[in-house]
């Protein structure tokens, strides 16, 4: 008999929190937000494109961007590309820190969803 295990299966469901900020921030400009944070952001990997986290672990001491690539070079280290904005301070619907440059940083997606999970559980 193996029909036991499977109905417990299907009993997790993903719940989606009400409080969320994204809820109350609906307006009629939600799009035209997205897409000037859509351009913001690639704008911003274009001038910082290394994970942070990545760039401390290896202990990479180089800060331009051609540097960083020599260095990687050099001590044979992959180029440590990063594809994700990340709000250092929460921002929590805050549109002043939201836009922020200076709370920015990137990160890769191994490094973002770690941080993430950190935080997290922090709560
Ligand atoms: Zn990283």
């Amino acid at each position: 008999m193996l029909g036991g295990r499977v109905a417990l299966a299907g009993a997790r469901t993903q719940t989606v929190q009400p409080g969320s900020w994204r809820t109350s921030a609906q307006t009629s400009g939600q799009r035209g937000y997205d897409y000037r944070w859509q351009k913001a952001r690639a704008a911003y990997l274009r001038l910082h494109p290394y994970c942070v986290y990545c760039m401390r672990e290896a202990r990479i001491q180089a800060t331009g961007l051609a540097e960083v690539i020599l260095e990687c070079a050099e001590r044979a280290l992959p180029v440590p590309y990063g594809n994700v904005v990340d709000h250092i301070v929460a921002h929590r619907g805050d549109q002043a820190r939201f836009w922020d440059e200076s709370n920015w940083q990137t990160l890769c997606q191994t490094h973002h969803t770690r941080d993430k999970q950190r935080q997290e559980n922090a709560t």
